[in-house]
């Protein structure tokens, strides 16, 4: 078992963005700035929204941030973002998911400014990533993707041994922020891609035949080897509690003697996630400012 370095991977990437952000400002007297939302105090979303804007600090995108009551109305997180959108100096707005109580978050991504959707969840930016015919469209193009399914491609296309073209790749998830568009971008790299889900039958077998697995389940240890041949690489999504410690959806255990490549949990997905939200803000402010010339 070979693992896939997602902390060095990121970090690497997060020098470059501090580089470029260097050079913008030294062309244009502007810097990227970030919103970020949180309603509540949820404590994992606290940690993560924490972590993104350490990040954002790291390579000198300035970081405004807007902590809700749990209660607010659909209503004012909507006119918060509205008056967000209006902020010339704010790039990106994203909004920490899920929202409180249950509440559907869709309306409110709908509100946000499909330029700073630094989340990729707005319909329009959804839209580009379909209507896309392949990778390089989606890079001169800047359009916003999700940023865990754009840290997953990024992770892999840096890979010198790994090769998307070609190959066989299983999504395991369907949603939103993951699997789909995970598929699409997977898809613009000419892999040949089934998205699998609750509903999936001879997932086994599936994912057995298949040169890449991404597990975006949320269960911890679902997938064992059983599951996996030899030679195969596996991108684990997953982010799972466990009275034992934070596990992804592979068994770890299980495949640890077999010829495969893997992204540890933490370490592997996770830090790629926060980089490429702040290579998004980078991409917001570029399009934002008609810049074409900064990569
Ligand atoms: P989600 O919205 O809950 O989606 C989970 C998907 O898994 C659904 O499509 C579901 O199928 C499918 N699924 C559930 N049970 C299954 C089964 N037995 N067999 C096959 N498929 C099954 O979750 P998400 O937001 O995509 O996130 C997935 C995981 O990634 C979570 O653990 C989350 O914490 C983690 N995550 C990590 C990062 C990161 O930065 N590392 C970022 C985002 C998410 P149905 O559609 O049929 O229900």
């Amino acid at each position: 078992m070979k693992l896939i370095d997602g902390k060095k991977i990121s970090n690497d990437k997060k020098i470059e963005i501090k580089n470029r952000i260097e050079k913008i400002k030294q062309q244009t007297n502007k810097i990227p700035g970030l919103a970020t939302i949180l309603v509540g105090n949820n404590p994992a979303s606290q940690v993560y929204i924490n972590s993104k804007i350490k990040a954002c600090e790291s390579v000198g995108i300035k970081s405004f941030h807007y902590n809700l009551s749990k209660d607010t109305s659909i209503g004012n997180i909507i006119s918060l973002i509205k008056s967000l959108n209006n902020n010339q100096e704010i790039d990106g707005i994203l909004l920490q998911l899920p929202l409180p109580n249950n509440q559907d978050a869709q309306e409110c991504i709908n509100a946000i400014d499909p330029l700073k959707d630094v989340d990729g969840l707005h319909p329009f930016n959804a839209g580009l990533l379909i209507l896309a015919k392949n990778w390089n469209e989606i890079l001169e193009k800047n359009i916003l993707v999700s940023c865990t399914p754009l840290g997953i491609i990024y992770m892999l296309l840096h890979m010198s041994n790994i090769n998307i073209e070609g190959k066989t790749a299983i999504v395991i998830g369907r949603s939103n922020l993951v699997g789909k568009p995970l598929s699409m971008l997977l898809l613009a790299n000419n892999a040949t891609v089934t998205i699998a889900h609750s509903k999936t039958n001879n997932l086994k077998n599936l994912c057995k035949n298949a040169d890449i697995i991404i597990a975006a389940i949320g269960k911890p240890k679902f997938l064992n080897k059983d599951f996996i041949r030899d030679k195969a690489v596996i991108i684990d999504v997953g982010i799972n509690k466990t009275p034992d410690g934070l596990c992804g959806d592979v068994d770890f255990d299980s495949v640890k003697d077999m010829d495969i490549e893997i992204t540890p949990v933490p370490g592997g997905v996770g830090p790629m996630t926060i980089t490429m939200l702040l290579e998004n803000t980078l991409k917001a402010f570029k399009n934002r400012n008609s810049i074409k010339n900064y990569m």
